[in-house]
């Protein structure tokens, strides 16, 4: 008898984009003529081509496989040693912050990483992660076992839920009690709050204090706007000793669909042994990574590259530019149909307060039926997502301006 692994029994079934689907689906079958408006304003995907400097590329290194003295079978695990250059160089030693090439470990995606991490970390921490939240932290901690069962608001037993609401910017403080791990995500995604400096010292020295570490999600840097706003966990003096730094290229450089990501694991942090003895854990992360990754196809790594040179930090400027536009006209359309409204200017997601007490699942069947604009639920982030909802700004700027006056003209 082969036994499978009870923690994915604890996983709640309906997960939110499936049951949006279906909703939507549901919806367009029934109205013909109001699924030719619909637009989609849901999920987290980049809906912009690809920079031109990163297709430059990616025609190169392919014309490079084509012939046997600049063929490439497998590269290093932990990727090139020209991206980690890269990457160490321009996102942070170029801006002042300590960092080796070896302390890049490349990947096919901070999604996969973040699951990955658990892999390296002890099975009896308290885990704190924040509520709203990107679901795949919690997820991928139900799966290792790390949680009880979930209850009806869908809150796992074990779990340490840090709550994000305006009184705190949505930006959670470190809680009185301990943990041991921490998922920080900023600029973050659902609520599109950024942390200020003193928010993240703050959790430094909680992490210091207390030997936890710190998983920091980085993966919408690049829209941070505001002068002031660290752009990674490193700029804070300490974090070094107490965090790993997730960074990704979907969101900047459009590479949903190309795939590639960096984690940063600093030499210096450690974490303890059960006898208490502490270990670097960089060295952990590298065995995991060579033993169970075998390295980013060496085409996209080029591709990824090619977003470090001077046309490529351009084109990624123009595209953050664009994205960040279409948050602006959506953040004032709504303001201007009387929602409250939160986020947008320091990253693509606006984070709206439903009207009138509705529930999030109401609020985002009135918005499909009457504007024809599909948005996402905030209950399906976590419990304190309930009462509000989340408009992506990944769009064009003619849809963005045309679901910020179907807001207005909505009638709650
Ligand atoms: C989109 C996103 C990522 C990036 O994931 P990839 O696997 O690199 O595409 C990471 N974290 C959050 C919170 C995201 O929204």
């Amino acid at each position: 008898m082969a036994f499978l692994n009870d923690n994915y029994l604890k996983l709640k079934a309906g997960y939110l984009f499936p049951e949006i689907g279906r909703r939507v689906k549901a919806f367009c079958d029934a109205n013909p003529e109001a699924a030719k408006k619909l637009i989609r304003c849901g999920i987290g995907d980049v809906t912009e081509p690809l920079p031109a400097a990163v297709i430059a590329a990616l025609h190169k290194a392919v014309d490079e496989m084509a012939s046997r003295e600049t063929f490439k079978g497998y590269g290093p695990e932990q990727g090139y040693e020209w991206l980690r250059h890269a990457i160490a160089q321009n996102d942070f030693r170029d801006k002042g912050l300590d960092m080796a090439n070896d302390e890049i470990f490349i990947s096919d995606g901070s999604k996969c990483d973040c699951g990955a991490i658990l892999d390296i970390l002890g099975g009896k921490n308290k885990i704190a992660i924040s509520d709203p939240v990107y679901p795949v932290y919690v997820d991928t901690n139900v799966m290792v076992g790390h949680t009880g069962e979930a209850n009806d608001a869908g809150a796992y037993a074990k779990l340490v839920y840090l709550p994000c609401k305006p009184g705190n910017g949505f930006i959670p403080e470190p809680p009185k009690k301990h943990v041991d791990v921490i998922y920080l995500c900023s600029p973050n995604n659902p609520t599109g709050a950024a942390a200020t400096r003193e928010q993240l010292e703050a959790w430094v020295k909680y992490a210091l204090e207390h030997k936890s570490v710190i998983l920091f999600d980085a993966a919408y840097e690049a829209y941070i706007t505001e002068p002031g706003m660290p752009h990674s966990i490193y700029e804070i003096s300490g974090a070094r000793d107490c965090a790993i730094e997730f960074r990704s290229f979907s969101k900047n450089g459009g590479f949903t669909g190309t795939r590639c990501a960096f984690t940063v694991v600093p030499k210096s942090l450690n974490a303890y042994t059960r006898s208490g003895e502490a270990k670097p854990l960089h060295p952990l992360w590298a065995r995991r990574q060579t033993t169970k990754f075998n390295g980013v196809s060496y085409i996209v790594q080029r591709a990824a590259e090619a977003l470090y040179s001077p046309e490529g930090k351009m084109q990624v400027a123009e595209l953050i530019k664009h994205y960040l536009g279409n948050a602006e006209v959506l953040r004032k359309g709504a303001k201007k149909a009387g929602l409250k409204v939160f986020g947008g200017v320091n990253a693509p997601y606006i984070w709206v307060r439903t009207p009138k007490g509705a529930t999030s699942w109401q609020a985002f069947d009135k918005i499909l039926a009457d504007a024809n604009v599909v948005i996402t639920p905030g209950s399906g982030f976590g419990s304190k997502g309930e009462g509000y909802f989340r408009i992506s700004a990944f769009n064009s700027r003619a849809n963005a301006e045309e679901v910020a006056r179907r807001l207005q003209e909505l009638k709650w």
